[in-house]
C-alpha cells in the first residue's frame, strides 16, 4: 500500500511555495551580487608633476577634478590631477 499523503494539504500549495522559495532564493542572491560588485570597484584619482617624474593613484576624494591642482610630495613643485576613474578590482559579467 502506499502511505497517504499529509492529509489537507493541497499539492498546488507545494509547488506555489517551493516556486515562492526560489523566487526569493533568487532575488537574495542577485542582491548580493550587486553589493560584491560594488565593493569591487572604487574611483581612483590620478596624479602627476610636470617637473619631475612623480606619479601617484590615490582613493578619490569629494572635490577632486581634472586640472586640479595640488602640491608634489616629491619635488614640492604644482602636480595637477590627470585622471578620475572608476577601477574595478574583480571579473565583471556584462
Ligand atoms: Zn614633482
Amino acid at each position: 500500500m502506499e502511505p497517504p499523503l499529509v492529509e489537507g494539504l493541497n499539492p498546488l500549495y507545494i509547488v506555489l511555495a517551493v516556486l515562492f522559495a526560489a523566487g526569493m532564493l533568487l532575488a537574495a542572491v542577485q542582491i548580493l551580487n550587486i553589493r560584491r560588485r560594488q565593493a569591487r570597484s572604487r574611483v581612483v584619482t590620478e596624479i602627476e608633476c610636470p617637473h619631475c617624474s612623480y606619479h601617484a593613484t590615490r582613493e578619490f576624494r569629494r572635490g577632486d577634478y581634472i586640472g586640479m591642482k595640488t602640491r608634489c610630495p616629491s619635488c614640492g613643485g604644482d602636480a595637477y590631477v590627470i585622471r578620475i576613474y572608476q577601477e574595478s578590482t574583480g571579473k565583471e559579467k556584462p
